[in-house]
């Protein structure tokens, strides 16, 4: 034999050519590497490992009474994260119309048990409202309404996965499911809006409200939870504001809207209970009206955390 590899005289193995694979066989007979399983998802109210369900943040039967066909809308987050750090302001335009959110945060209990309940006998409320029909709402609707933009304003939140843009803590949450009441130191309005051009659908505010003892050992950089939040939707001509604060309950009991100001009177209050009938429809919102609203108390917020320097002290 002169150069060359010489060539086997062995006869080709008669087995299969997939398991004389000495590559194949290893490739192919391995146990297959298990992926870890993925923690179960806790349910926002329950707190318990369940079976989650498709939760519409403003109940699927909606869509039988407004038109629901826009191929996108916006959602407006804005995130004060830590202190010292500047606002984080986001335009997001997501796909779909706004009365198709949901969320799969919500377990099938909560939502097919008392979640359930809350829009069914908010529904015959809500819908002159949405169609800016003649009606009136008494304390106890007013009462039942506030329920149920509560339960919008807790799963809204969970539009946005980013932990930052969650103002609502657990506790308040676990307590609005076991007591069937609103929180303390939540505030809820309502006014009508006929739309024009704005284009607002909901709108969410988050900040970390801290005391004097939290921030010295806070740093440029840290996140810290918000424990405060304003969330604003518009449902037909239902615009609908809600402010809650669990870290300075002051800043929302005492809140109010500048004096004089259209604002004043033409955003009712419904929770706490303030009017003893409420007739509807009332004067509308113009856009301005609209987008001043969420507006208003984050450039307080922004104004109180400045020092006089400029710099953010909280
Ligand atoms: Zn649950």
């Amino acid at each position: 034999m002169v150069g060359g590899c010489a060539r086997r005289s062995r006869p080709l193995c008669r087995l299969s050519p997939r398991s004389a694979h000495p590559g194949y066989l290893l490739l192919h007979q391995m146990p297959k590497a298990r992926k870890p399983p993925t923690p179960p998802k806790h349910c926002i109210f329950c707190d318990l490992p369940k079976k989650m369900s498709d939760e519409h943040i403003w109940g699927k039967w909606i869509k039988d009474y407004i038109r629901a066909d826009r191929k996108k809308h916006h959602i407006h987050l804005t995130r004060i994260p830590s202190p010292k750090s500047p606002n984080i302001t986001e335009l997001r335009i997501r796909a779909g119309d706004p009365l198709s959110a949901n969320v799969h945060v919500v377990c099938i209990d909560c939502n097919s048990t008392w979640m359930s309940r809350i829009q069914q006998e908010t529904k015959p409320i809500l819908i002159p409202l949405f169609q800016s029909k003649t009606t009136g709402l008494g304390p106890k609707a007013q009462a039942q309404l506030a329920l149920w933009c509560t339960m919008a304003t807790m799963t809204g939140e969970f539009i946005d996965r980013d932990p930052l843009g969650q103002g609502v803590t657990l506790a308040e949450r676990q307590f609005f499911r076991q007591q069937s009441e609103i929180p303390p130191n939540w505030r809820i309005w309502i006014a009508r809006y006929r739309r024009y051009k704005w284009k607002g659908e909901w709108i969410h505010l988050t900040v970390p409200i801290l005391g004097p003892e939290d921030v010295p050992g806070i740093q440029p950089g840290d996140s810290a939870k918000p424990n405060t939040q304003t969330t604003t939707f518009v449902i037909g001509e239902l615009y609908v504001h809600v402010m809650s604060s669990s870290g300075h309950p002051d800043l929302t009991a005492k809140w109010n809207w500048p004096a004089f100001s259209r604002l004043t009177r033409l955003l009712i209050q419904i929770w706490p209970p303030k009017e003893s009938f409420i007739a509807w429809p009332p004067e509308s919102l113009t856009d301005h009206d609209a987008d001043t609203i969420p507006t208003l108390f984050s450039n307080v917020i922004d104004a109180a955390s400045r020092s006089l320097l400029g710099r953010r002290i909280f």
